[in-house]
């Protein structure tokens, strides 16, 4: 089989391994491989210019930039995956004394989150090396989006996750016909029980900071952010600070290794800086960051934003070099501006779950402590839809009144409007 990528790399030690050679992590001690593209084949073929005969509105549209080969499937959701709109909400900008200020807000999604880039390019890579059954542990979206992924694809998908994982997402994993197992423990030890799962019985893991492919399909937002901003700013701007929340820690290595990928084929004139937010409850790599040294000390998460609910982050040393290499930062928010953050996105028509929301909340912490002046170009990546939990979202609003079928009840429930 002839593979789109040339190599791999251990983020720890450096080892490298041919495509065949290892399929998860590095045999000698567990570290994250780095997918390394053929950036001279790239190259040479390929421009800015040219790099997209598939003008899909999907993360398609960077399969000559993707290791995976064309994964078919026309007409279904794997194959609208990615593409998510930028906004430039103005009040919002204006509100927080920013000049330029982007929203790229992932719920349009087919699953409704970040998760479904991860999940398209680990289902293709699945049916490139004819996987029959992929599994993963989820706090919800990702096994949500395996298991939509594997729907769409017509393979079967096994979903360990958290029986605390919201309603909305053990409902998505049911109908998306996975077989699901909610495990009496938290999300770290679903982790594990799905590992000793795939080594029993052979299925194919999506696990994130566990599978080299999930960073491949997140690094194609760093492709949307390049095209739909990046490369409209004027010469000589600041460079974009990008806020993304951070659990595990591989959406912002996804992120990050997009960018690389773009510099090393000489495509991306500026680095952005990248600038992770973890709520103070779960602030593994947050902690390190501000410390030196890229060792992770476990902690005991607690907070409301469910996605980002993280013991012992899977991806953390990758996590923290996305900020460390891009004069980025590490930001943490406590749950009640996380409630906070919801309702202010709320007010622009952007619905996020608290974990989405969590970037635009650093993004005010940021100001506040001046990491973040105003005449910064920011953009916050809100990577999952409000109606994932919608617990969380009435937290963060007060209630509407019930009232009375009569005008008179109307009257006095809008008095307010005087
Ligand atoms: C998974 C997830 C995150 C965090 O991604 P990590 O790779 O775990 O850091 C953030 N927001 C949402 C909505 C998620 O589903
Ligand atoms: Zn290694």
């Amino acid at each position: 089989m002839k593979h789109k990528f040339s190599h791999f790399i251990c983020s720890t030690c450096g080892a490298e391994y041919d495509p065949e050679e290892v399929t998860y992590t590095c045999p000698k001690d567990g570290g994250n491989l780095d997918v390394i593209l053929n950036v001279d084949a790239i190259q040479r073929d390929f421009s800015p210019k040219n790099f997209m005969p598939y003008p899909e509105a999907s993360l398609w549209r960077y399969l000559n930039l993707l290791p995976v080969h064309e994964p078919g499937c026309p007409g279904t959701p794997l194959r609208r995956a990615g593409w998510t709109p930028v906004y430039t909400p103005k009040r919002l900008a204006t509100k927080l004394g920013l000049r330029d200020l982007w929203v790229k807000d992932e719920s349009p999604n087919p699953t409704a989150s970040f998760k479904d880039r991860a999940s398209a390019v680990v289902v293709a890579r699945a049916m490139q090396i004819g996987a029959e059954v992929t599994v993963a542990a989820s706090t919800g979206n990702a096994g949500a989006a395996l298991a939509g992924m594997a729907a769409a694809a017509g393979t079967q998908a096994v979903i360990f996750a958290p029986k605390t994982a919201p309603a909305a997402k053990i409902a998505q994993l049911i109908v998306f016909g996975a077989k699901v197992l909610l495990v009496d423990g938290n999300y770290d030890q679903a982790f594990d029980l799905s590992i000793q799962a795939t080594e029993n019985f052979g299925w194919y893991n999506r696990n994130t900071g566990f599978n080299p492919f999930t960073a491949e399909g997140k690094k194609t937002a760093a492709f949307e952010i390049w095209e739909q901003v990046l490369r409209e700013r004027p010469e000589g701007s600041k460079p974009l600070a990008i806020f993304i929340p951070v659990g595990d820690g591989n959406i912002i290595s996804g992120v990050h290794k997009g960018f690389k990928d773009l510099q090393a084929l000489g495509w991306l004139d500026q680095m952005p800086r990248i600038i992770g937010v973890q709520s103070t409850g779960s602030a593994a790599i947050a902690n390190a960051f501000h410390t030196s040294g890229e060792t992770i000390k476990p902690v005991q998460a607690d907070t409301l934003a469910d996605s980002i609910s993280v013991d012992l982050p899977r991806d953390g040393v990758r996590a923290l070099r996305a900020a460390r290499q891009t004069g980025g930062s590490y930001i943490t928010v406590p749950d009640e501006a996380i409630l906070t953050a919801i309702a202010d996105l709320g007010r622009v028509g952007i619905f996020a779950e608290p974990a989405a929301a969590t970037a635009y909340a650093g993004l005010v912490k940021a100001l506040d402590d001046a990491v973040i002046s105003s005449d910064d170009p920011v953009l916050v990546l809100s990577t999952g839809s409000g109606l994932k939990d919608v617990k969380a979202a009435m937290q963060a609003v007060s209630e509407a009144p019930v009232i009375e079928p009569t005008l008179e009840a109307v009257k006095k429930a809008i008095a307010w409007k005087k």
